[in-house]
């Protein structure tokens, strides 16, 4: 609120001198000197050609545009003193537009078009249903409050904007055209209204180029080059009434301004407008979150599994071999009762020797032997292992049998063969007992192993019980020791094997754990992340550029709701508080939608891989966030187009 200077209190305007020119190069003198006066309750025709200056006169009387030289007084007040803010009040709260394209909100009911008219007020919702209804009543409307506006005729249209400006007294009805656009009947019935209402003490100023128009008003104007002139307007002159008391405040002009509760609501409106164009607007965020929620969950849930079996591998798995001298490893540094000795320490789950046998110049067969020549032999490696070995390296098999302690023992030629191994030989199957030859020496293949998780070389091998490498090739003692323990206990066991295998010598033996499996998570979860993150991110950037662009095209489309808006009092302030409210929500809306969908991926390809899904319970709380944030940077352009547009150049190209 703010004090004004004071003029004239019976005039409702005061123009002197006021001039308005457009550009330099050369410059448009649009008004030139026109000096105005109009009291309460006249009703006024500005008449002139197209390009006179017209609405020129019409944006400054309605404060959109503001006088290149002079002075204009609104009800005493010097508009020229006037904020941006205050004159916008001053729109809102003194001054109705009606315009020849009648700017109704087309996804807006009659009634809630009218009650527009209070929403840049900073007044409370109460009781304005009421008085946009006492409005409609006024223009002969109340059967239609509830219509949209493209279910109306022209004519209805006009009233419903007549109502809208009416709204809450103004000491002004600025009306440009407003017959413009209707047939001759319901151009008739409007002009009877603005009749009743001037009758009833409304100060009108109509813009008309058509003569019938002007020939019903008390008072007439010509325009011709910017430069205006009284015309005698028969005997129609009506006795100026009085300014009433509600509408005579010259010392105080509110500035306009809104609700919160009002904002909120006319941006949900804004984005409702049209539910098709929002679910696309919002297609991209939808994407760009769910896209980033479903990758982080199973980058989470992906790598957890692949970490949990690494993890669990890792660290329970203890190597052992002898410590290599100048002359290599010593061949007798591993007892031969290394396993059974092992699996006496708690915490051991299994234990099992494994040596490399050296079988020289020697090749690996397949059997039967007829023609050794004839068949191809293969530089596979061979393998000897205790009964044990195949629990400590997780050993599956595929068909057949394992060889046990009595195999070793009694030095029978028997092996087990890597799929890889086994593949090679072109063995498929034990039931008609394949034999191979290593050597000269021939073994019964009793079993085919699938996989290992441990010892990956053990893929490609054939494996021989010791006892029988021992006899046959001469190994002398085991090359190393693999220990499987429980979780937890491998440094422990580390510690203690040494003791157990070497009493004598401890420091012979050579002991190998993973110390920091922890480690190794973090290195693969991070790199896992890393990659998840770019693709969600980049989703993103393209879910930000989608909702920026199509704010933008919004923003061109509603040029004549924002214009319409300006009129009615919002400042660019509130304008772009709207279109990035707007922008926001759909973020926002985008973000619960995307963090959703997101979780339900990650749930659902959990559930069909049998998996566990990892979630981050942050996740659904920070896509909403991160939409809004998108939302927000991404409407910041777009919104700043909005408040910069002129009112004027608004109407120009938005009806
Ligand atoms: P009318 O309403 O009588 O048709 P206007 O008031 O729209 O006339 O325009 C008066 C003159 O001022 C015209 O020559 C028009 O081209 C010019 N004019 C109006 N607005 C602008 C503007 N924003 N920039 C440049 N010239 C303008």
């Amino acid at each position: 609120m703010m004090a004004t200077r004071k003029q004239s209190r019976s005039y409702v305007l005061e123009l002197s001198k006021v001039s308005r020119d457009f550009g330099t190069e050369p410059a448009v003198h649009a008004l030139v000197d026109v000096d105005l006066r109009l009291k309460a309750g006249e009703w006024l025709a500005i008449t002139g050609p197209s390009g006179a200056g017209k609405s020129t006169l019409l944006h400054i009387l309605g404060c959109l545009d503001r006088p290149s030289s002079g002075n204009y007084f609104f009800e005493g007040i010097d508009a020229g003193t006037l904020s941006d803010d205050e004159r916008a009040g001053l729109r809102s709260r003194r001054i109705g537009f009606v315009f020849q394209s009648y700017h109704l909100l087309p996804h807006r009911s009659v009634l809630e078009n009218v009650m527009l008219a209070e929403v840049y007020r900073e007044q409370s919702q109460d009781g304005r249903k009421e008085r946009a209804l006492a409005a409609l009543q006024r223009v002969g409307l109340s059967h239609r409050v509830d219509f949209l506006p493209t279910k109306l005729s022209g004519g209805e249209k006009q009233r419903v904007a007549i109502a809208r400006a009416l709204v809450g007294s103004p000491s002004l009805l600025l009306c440009d055209e407003p017959t413009g656009n209707l047939d001759s009947k319901s151009g008739a019935d409007i002009l009877d209204l603005f009749e009743a209402l001037n009758k009833q003490g409304l100060t009108l100023i109509i813009v008309t180029h058509d003569e019938s128009v002007a020939r019903r008003a008390g008072r007439r104007v010509h325009i011709i080059d910017g430069s205006l002139s009284e015309v005698a307007n028969g005997e129609r002159k009506r006795k100026p009434t009085r300014l009433s008391k509600a509408n005579v405040n010259p010392h105080v002009v509110g500035k306009s301004e809104i609700t919160t509760r009002d904002l909120f609501e006319e941006a949900l409106a804004g984005m409702f407008a049209r539910p098709g164009r929002m679910a696309l607007t919002i297609l991209g965020i939808v994407i760009g979150l769910t896209a980033l929620v479903a990758t982080l969950g199973l980058s989470r849930t992906a790598s957890n599994r692949i970490i949990s079996q690494f993890d669990e591998l890792a660290a329970t798995e203890i190597t052992i071999t002898g410590k290599s001298g100048l002359s290599g490893a010593d061949p007798n540094a591993i007892p031969w009762d290394a396993p059974a000795r092992l699996t006496r320490l708690n915490g051991v789950v299994a234990a099992g020797t494994l040596s490399e046998v050296d079988i020289g110049d020697d090749l690996v067969r397949s059997s039967p032997v007829r023609d050794p020549q004839s068949q191809t032999a293969f530089n596979l490696s061979v393998q000897a292992a205790s009964p044990g070995l195949f629990t400590a390296v997780r050993a599956e098999l595929e068909t057949g049998r394992l060889p046990d302690l009595g195999h070793s023992e009694r030095m029978d030629r028997v092996a087990v063969l890597g799929p890889n191994a086994a593949l090679r030989l072109g063995i498929v199957g034990i039931e008609h007992l394949p034999a191979i030859a290593i050597g000269d020496h021939l073994y019964l293949v009793i079993g085919i192993l699938r996989d290992v998780a441990r010892e990956p070389e053990l893929l490609g091998a054939v494996i021989i019980p010791e006892g029988t490498a021992g006899h046959d090739f001469g190994l002398i003692g085991p090359g190393k020791v693999i220990v499987e323990t429980r979780i937890g206990a491998t440094s422990l066991i580390a510690q203690q094997a040494p003791f157990a295998l070497r009493p004598d010598d401890p420091s012979a033996l050579k002991i190998e754990f993973l110390p920091e499996p922890q480690r190794v998570r973090d290195a693969v979860q991070s790199d896992l992340n890393v990659l998840f993150l770019l693709l969600g991110g980049l989703s993103l950037v393209v879910g930000a550029i989608g909702i920026g662009n199509i704010t933008l095209v919004s923003v061109i489309e509603r040029t004549g709701e924002i214009g319409l808006r300006r009129a009615i009092g919002a400042n660019r302030r509130h304008i772009a508080a709207q279109f990035l409210l707007e922008s926001t929500s759909l973020g926002v809306i985008g973000g619960v939608i995307g963090a959703s969908l997101g979780v339900l991926i990650v749930v659902v390809v959990s559930a069909y891989q049998v998996w566990t899904p990892v979630l981050d319970p942050l996740a659904p709380v920070l896509a909403p966030l991160v939409g809004g944030l998108i939302g927000l940077v991404s409407g910041t352009y777009p919104a700043m187009r909005a408040a910069q547009l002129e009112p004027i150049e608004a109407f120009r190209f938005g009806t």
